[in-house]
């Protein structure tokens, strides 16, 4: 099961109701976020999932709104005393930007691992779940996210006895891996039916619609996409700017074939986005304007 919290639905400034875009996933103990802009460790402690578990911090992109409160986040982390490593993953610039915040919190009892995207694409594998970075269109290079766990097959009882598998092995195969024993090689295709569908979350934002987004997004669960502006005569500003209107974020959904989409990242000016979301589901019904705090679960199918 996969636990993912839109922790914050803001866009450029925190607002004393609206706290800044970015994402919290939580998977067999182990957490990720995705931005960390002014206010997000408020926004945790709000949400009251805990820091600790935090093992990967990810960044779309170097704007203030997405990045300025990392400092205060791993002092916290630092305060709670964490030991084990912290992963970070952003566009190139990584280690420059991080360093020069980090003048502030230059002391911590943990490691930092740094991942620098250079490329188009990027593929991570880690604590159990696959992350795809891939390039977006806004301003400054800047990337969108897709968490994916896979499923392997059914387990087939007949086929392991067909083999004379030992049951002891049984476990490991169903994990996928590979057992030896006296000569004897057992693969999971010997007793795993084909892959099942899976969890997919993608998250973008700051970026004009692209087939980047289109591409990776394409069968989510989850869909959490930018919609800076609702008012359609703000059109051309969000051309002007290098972001998405609510209209555009839901073109993308409806074409990706997601199963949910969130709005996140508004204006300051834009006050009451729900105002909106007739005329969004009229394009993607099942589109959400959606608030502070917004958690699902995700679980495989039946
Ligand atoms: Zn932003
Ligand atoms: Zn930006």
């Amino acid at each position: 099961m996969l636990d993912v919290c839109l922790l914050g639905t803001g866009g450029m400034m925190p607002l004393p109701y609206r706290w800044l875009t970015a994402l919290m996933t939580r998977f067999n103990g182990s957490s990720l976020l995705i931005d960390c802009g002014e206010g997000t460790q408020i926004a945790i402690k709000e949400k009251g999932w805990s820091f600790k578990p935090i093992d990967v911090i990810c960044f779309t992109h170097y704007h203030g709104d997405h990045i300025s409160g990392l400092p205060g986040l791993l002092l916290t982390m630092g305060n709670a005393e964490r030991k084990e490593p912290l992963t970070l993953i952003g566009p190139k610039g990584l280690q420059r930007v991080v360093s020069a915040l980090r003048i502030i919190a230059p002391e911590l009892p943990f490691e930092i691992r740094y991942e620098e995207i250079t490329e188009a694409e990027k593929t991570f594998e880690m604590n159990g779940y696959r992350l795809k970075a891939f390039r977006v269109n806004h301003n400054v290079v800047c990337y969108g996210y897709t968490l994916e766990i896979d499923r392997a097959g059914k387990f087939d009882v007949e086929r392991a006895n067909l083999h004379h598998i030992p049951q002891k092995y049984w476990r490991f195969l169903q994990k996928g891996e590979t057992v030896e024993e006296e000569g004897k090689v057992y693969t999971p295709d010997m007793v795993l039916g084909p892959a099942r569908k899976g969890i997919k979350v993608t998250y973008t934002t700051d970026t004009r619609p692209t087939n980047s987004i289109l591409e990776h997004a394409k069968g989510s669960d989850l869909f959490i996409c930018e919609g800076m502006y609702g008012e359609k005569e703000k059109a051309p500003k969000a051309v002007e700017y290098k972001h998405m209107t609510f209209y555009e974020a839901a073109h993308l959904a409806k074409e990706a074939d997601v199963k949910e989409m969130w709005l996140t990242h508004y204006s300051p000016s834009l006050a009451y986005p729900e105002n909106y979301i007739d005329d969004v589901k009229a394009i993607f019904p099942a589109a959400v304007a959606a608030k502070d705090g917004r958690t699902v679960t995700l679980a495989f199918e039946d």
